[in-house]
């Protein structure tokens, strides 16, 4: 068993050879993929591709970037959309202040309205946090003020501090093939003490492929190595990793054993 937690199978670079991505996929053994919306006008191909494959699972969401552009989008309409069997989480949504490519009271608004999804579902949402540690945290923590919920910090690439406030928050932590490049130091170091109970392993393809294919479009059956780099740095069982990583998932996205 091995779970990729997050990639982007519709988009540019994957969506064209999509059947093929998911070959070299289930050939290196990966079992589980989560395809991430961040677009209103996504939703239906990323569900039908869900539909279509029987390890594919869909989120519904707004990516921090559009929530300019999706302002209209409410509670109602999300949880609508997440009522469909193949959706299994909320997001990808959150802050981002590294790009701020929308206005950040916007994406605080966009925010709380996915984690306020996530409580009347019951699904986990989906976190992207970039340089808004802090403002990331309290809103998680004012909203469980308001009634119990869950999710994952996706792609996670903050400090040592977030990772324990992430965990004492109930979140899991997925890490991507950043923790195998060169300069990223103190993620590995982070990486390394996450309780395994809790911690998740994606991809984020088409972007970010970790060593040995730097520079390649990213794609799922790259989990693998990423989940070979960890079990290293952990001095774990990779196939035990596998495992244990992809129970997780199905632990989280409860809705993928349904
Ligand atoms: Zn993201
Ligand atoms: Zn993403």
């Amino acid at each position: 068993m091995l779970a990729d937690s997050h990639c982007h199978l519709n988009y540019k670079g994957l969506v064209e050879d999509q059947r093929a991505v998911l070959e070299r996929a289930r050939a290196r053994g990966v079992t589980a993929m989560l395809n991430i919306s961040t677009r209103e006008r996504e939703w239906d191909d990323i569900v039908a591709t869900a539909e279509r494959e029987p390890d594919v699972w869909a989120s519904i969401g707004i990516h921090p970037h559009e929530a300019d552009a999706h302002s209209e989008i409410d509670v109602a309409k999300l949880v609508a959309r997440a009522a469909h069997p193949r959706v299994v989480g909320l997001g990808e949504t959150g802050l981002d202040y590294f790009y701020d490519h929308s206005d950040r009271a916007r994406q605080a608004a966009s925010f709380r309205t996915h984690i306020a999804a996530a409580r009347e579902t019951g699904l986990p949402v989906i976190v992207h946090t970039r340089d808004a540690e802090d403002e990331t945290a309290s809103i998680l923590r004012d909203e469980l003020g308001k009634g119990t919920y869950t999710g994952v910090i996706h792609c996670f690439t903050g400090t040592g501090a977030f990772a324990d406030i992430a965990l004492d928050l109930g979140f899991y932590i997925s890490i991507s093939g950043i923790v195998t490049f060169k300069n990223a130091r103190e993620l590995q170091e982070t990486a390394a003490r996450l309780p395994i109970d809790r911690l998740l392993i994606e991809t984020d393809a088409p972007f970010l492929a970790p060593v040995p294919h730097r520079g390649k479009t990213g794609e799922p059956a790259f989990v693998a190595d990423t989940a070979a780099f960890l079990a290293d740095l952990r001095g774990e069982n990779v196939t035990e990793l596998k495992a244990i990583t992809a129970r997780n998932f199905h632990t989280l996205f409860a809705r993928t054993k349904a």
